[in-house]
């Protein structure tokens, strides 16, 4: 489920293994994830293209250090097609229900498009995918165009325009500065400051990429160079860094430095000076973000949002000594939502009801037992169900540490299955607990632990305070894991007879023939 980098990861892998009898189901209308929904004016990447990147599949044609969405969008489609993963990709199929049929080891799986059935399902749904919409009075009663930055609409004008956006995450950060010469009036409300890091961003000339594709090792040395870099600051800054914090906190100093030579005026500096320590929540890089807040037609507001209204946002001050409260209505043509997304919480992890083992829902028992997993991607809840982004997964230079392991780790257990002609895969609960007892341990030593983090409003974190966003481990101790963890830590069964749990897709690889069975009106998979 999900034809992201992580679906397209897998189908690869997949493919590799010899699997070729599976469909990877995409709600939208294209592949490549959050790079096909995040069009927003100056979307790009803010790891390094050279690490963001599969590690079979260098790209020598990035025009810069920090690419541009198109281009990972391009990238997505140019490794899906490659890699021959397209032909197994079942465009605008949205999956809204998933229940483990146990006596026959298959999912019924419930789409926009019918009903199928699997063997094995795995959600590839990235952790970034639900937008969020904030909770402010009168959102919806503004009469201009709203628009929110992961669902961004190219027809709305900007030009001339006063402009509101809400937010000031790694999304809004790369926005204003491109939206901000055009607009008549950009006022920016911000509720948590972020830490912005000077940008290393470069063109890469066309000689250089014309070098990248012609002796492809020149690539892969730059590429062991940002990883390494990346690396570094994944793991001595966020996984151990209750025992460095020297280089959290020189990073932070680096930061201030930026902040002081970008801004000119000493209260706008203040107010974009984050509270928090570096680290509890995502940071990001902009040589070109803090400078907007110096021209003249760009307002930071950090009054409280009171409400939306027909014609603008309401701010207010309270004044506690004379026990009074100033409003302030700005007037706005045009509203951006630059709130971000949806993360770990019910409704999303997963992103529809997935019911296992006796029809428990794991998304509600993860509600209300906390968020755990085995190696961030199984659970004893859901058997023949993996997350390529589950809790406790994220960990490496890049997303694409945490998608190759992953892959790998499935690809082991089906190839097991196969060998052993099992019909059902399931973690063992001692493994499970085991694995959860590690990354606990762990977490007291991440940059989460700092006490500041309670007042960040970081998406990392879950409603018990826990962030199980982040697998506290390294980048070699990620790959390691995938390719060594002992393959009994899984228990495989077979069902009787195994002819009756035959999967109900074709297994062709052209994506039209994939068999759903048509829904009739009122039937729930969870029926
Ligand atoms: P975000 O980091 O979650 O930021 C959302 C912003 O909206 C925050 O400033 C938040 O304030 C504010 N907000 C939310 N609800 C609000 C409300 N009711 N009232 C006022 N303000 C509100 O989201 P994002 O900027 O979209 O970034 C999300 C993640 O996407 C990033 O951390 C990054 O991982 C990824 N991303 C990556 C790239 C890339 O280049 N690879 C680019 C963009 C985004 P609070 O902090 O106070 O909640």
């Amino acid at each position: 489920m999900g034809a992201g980098f992580s679906g397209i990861g897998l189908g690869i892998e997949l493919r590799k293994a010899g699997i070729t009898d599976f469909a990877i189901l995409e709600a939208a209308d294209d592949v490549g994830g959050v790079w096909h929904h995040n069009r927003y004016p100056g979307v790009a990447v803010d790891i390094p293209s050279t690490t963001y990147s599969y590690s079979f599949e260098p790209n020598p044609y990035w025009s810069r250090l920090f690419a541009p969405g198109d281009e990972l969008a391009a990238y997505a489609n140019h490794c899906a097609d490659k890699y021959g993963v397209s032909p197994h990709v079942h465009p605008r199929t949205r999956v809204e229900a998933a229940r483990y049929d146990g006596r026959n080891h298959r999912w019924v799986v419930e789409t926009s498009r019918g009903i199928l059935t699997a063997r094995f399902l795995v959600s590839a749904v990235g952790p970034l995918d639900q937008p969020k919409y904030p909770d402010i009075p009168g959102l919806g009663t503004f009469d201009g165009p709203t628009v929110h930055t992961a669902r961004w609409d190219p027809h709305v004008a900007l030009a001339g325009k006063r402009i509101g956006v809400i937010g000031t995450g790694a999304s809004s950060l790369q926005l204003i500065p491109e939206i901000a010469p055009a607009a008549e009036r950009l006022t920016v409300f911000q509720r948590t400051p972020i830490w912005v890091i000077p940008k290393p961003n470069t063109d890469i000339s066309p000689r250089m990429r014309e070098l990248f594709a012609h002796a492809p090792v020149t690539q892969r040395v730059l590429r062991a160079v940002t990883s390494l870099l990346a690396e570094f600051v994944m793991t001595v800054g966020i996984a151990y860094h209750m025992r460095v914090p020297l280089f959290v906190r020189s990073m932070e100093r680096t930061c201030l430095r930026h902040l002081r030579k970008q801004v000119a005026d000493p209260e706008v500096r203040a107010k974009l000076t984050p509270a928090y320590a570096l680290g509890c929540k995502r940071p990001s890089f902009s040589n070109t973000y803090l400078p907007a807040f110096d021209r003249a037609n760009v307002e930071l507001v950090t009054e409280r949002i009171l409400r939306v209204t027909t014609e603008g946002i309401v701010t207010a001050v309270a004044d506690t000594a004379a026990g009074t409260v100033t409003e302030t209505h700005r007037e706005l043509d045009v509203l951006v939502l630059a709130t971000g997304f949806k993360t770990m919480q019910l409704g999303v992890v997963p992103p529809f009801p997935v019911r296992g083992t006796a029809g428990v829902d794991a998304g509600q028992w993860w509600d209300e037992h906390g968020y755990q997993t085995y190696e961030g991607i199984s659970t004893p809840l859901l058997p023949n169900f993996w997350l390529m982004n589950g809790p406790w997964s994220a960990a490496g230079p890049s997303w694409f540490s945490v998608i190759e392991s992953g892959s790998r780790h499935i690809a082991r257990c089906l190839n097991e299955a196969r060998r052993r002609g099992a019909t059902q895969v399931v973690v063992r609960q001692s493994a499970h607990d085991a694995y959860m007892r590690s990354m606990r341990a762990k977490a007291r030593h991440t940059a989460f632990a700092q006490p500041s983090c309670i007042d960040s409003n970081s998406y990392y974190f879950d409603r018990r305070g826990e962030a199980p966003f982040v697998r506290p481990v390294s980048g070699p101790g990620l790959r390691r894991a995938s390719r060594t963890f002992d393959l009994d830590h899984y228990e495989y069964t077979r069902s009787e007879p195994a002819s009756s749990t035959t999967s109900r897709y074709t297994g062709r690889t052209r994506a039209s023939n994939l068999w759903f069975q048509t829904l009739s009106p009122g039937t729930a998979c969870n029926d």
